[in-house]
């Protein structure tokens, strides 16, 4: 298949362009490295059928020849991301959005959305199934976000109904793995490189909240099952094995082997409690469910910060 994969030099799309170039799929790779790294696709430059182009997806763009699927991941994800870039993540959710679904139809391809389980907000039900609302702040700090993800599954359902556009969209639980950016903020990347800096484990409030955290790897497979769909879903996708941020905490420790202290910051505002998916759906549509246990996902992400081209050290970049 010829691949057009938005967001393709962040962490998660540059693993889902090495998995489609590994069955032999020609992959566009479309970033602006606004919150990507080119060295996350740098090994691929060579490969056959990986095409690189630095692109901002909030203006219209093509791609030459025929195009069997377009899997839009472009945004910032990670809360301090997207506080930094409030209207470019709105942006890139509704007119970058707008923009891909636009060249799926013109080339009668396959779209799938990487949506959030963001979407559920600071959820009253637990754990969050697929039709589940959500309860989310419209004007909070996360709301450039999660809005824009509510608008762009809006906008894919519209393209669907109306135009018949080939649209799936899938909802991601929290994912690590190798290739997080050491600063991005996010609590794995944050605790994995605080704990060989040996530095405190900076946990924001008494570290009860929840979260259930997949191993990218799992992810990917997901989103190629789900390219290869016809499933409109939204499907959720994640691990739900859930943990506290301060179970978390530990866990990195023994991954790490760090003595490091933990030490509690204020927790940021509209913070969700808890989240877990559930993933019945995937497994009965999809046929698949997670296979990394957080204790080995921890270890693999550790082994790529210690010896990755980016590890530990050097301040954020943007
Ligand atoms: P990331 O920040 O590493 O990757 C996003 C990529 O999109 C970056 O390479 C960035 O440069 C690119 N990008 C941003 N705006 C763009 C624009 N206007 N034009 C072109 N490229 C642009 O984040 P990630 O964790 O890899 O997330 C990938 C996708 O998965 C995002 O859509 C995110 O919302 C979704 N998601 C991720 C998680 C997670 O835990 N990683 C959870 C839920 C949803
Ligand atoms: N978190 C934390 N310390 C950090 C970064 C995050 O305790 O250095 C907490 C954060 O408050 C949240 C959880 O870890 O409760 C997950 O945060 P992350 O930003 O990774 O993902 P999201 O909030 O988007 O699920």
């Amino acid at each position: 298949m010829r691949i057009v994969v938005t967001g393709g030099g962040g962490f998660v799309g540059s693993h889902l362009c090495e998995a489609l170039l590994r069955r032999g799929d020609t992959v566009w790779c479309l970033d602006n490295f606004s919150t990507g790294e080119p060295d996350n696709v740098r090994a691929l430059r060579d490969a056959p059928g990986f095409h690189s182009l630095r692109a901002d997806v909030t203006s219209p763009f093509d791609v030459t020849g025929p195009v069997h699927a377009v899997a839009h991941l472009a945004s910032p994800a990670s809360p301090a991301d997207y506080g930094r870039l409030p209207v470019e993540t709105l942006t890139v959710g509704s007119r970058g959005t707008e923009n891909c679904l636009r060249l799926a139809l013109r080339h009668g391809a396959r779209f799938v959305l990487a949506s959030t389980s963001e979407v559920y907000g600071d959820p009253e039900i637990h754990p969050q199934p697929e039709d589940y609302w959500g309860r989310v702040n419209p004007i909070g700090p996360r709301s450039v976000y999660d809005e824009a993800k509510r608008y762009a599954e809006a906008l894919a359902m519209a393209y669907r109904r109306s135009l018949g556009a080939d649209v799936g969209v899938v909802r991601i639980f929290n994912t690590y793995g190798p290739r997080m950016r050491p600063y991005d903020g996010r609590v794995v990347s944050t605790f994995i490189r605080e704990a060989l800096q040996g530095r405190p484990l900076t946990v924001y409030g008494d570290g009860s909240q929840t979260r259930s955290f997949c191993y990218v790897d799992d992810l990917v497979r997901g989103l190629v099952a789900m390219i290869d769909s016809s499933l409109s879903g939204p499907v959720n996708l994640g691990n739900p094995c859930e943990h506290t941020v301060i179970e978390l905490a530990e866990h990195v420790l023994a991954a790490t082997g760090s003595s490091s202290a933990i030490e509690h910051r204020p927790l940021p505002v509209d913070d969700p409690t808890r989240r877990r998916p559930v993933i019945t759906r995937a497994r009965a549509q999809l046929g698949w469910a997670p296979r990394v246990p957080l204790d080995e996902g921890l270890r693999r992400t550790v082994g790529w910060f210690v010896s990755g081209p980016a590890p530990g050290g050097g301040p954020p970049h943007h």
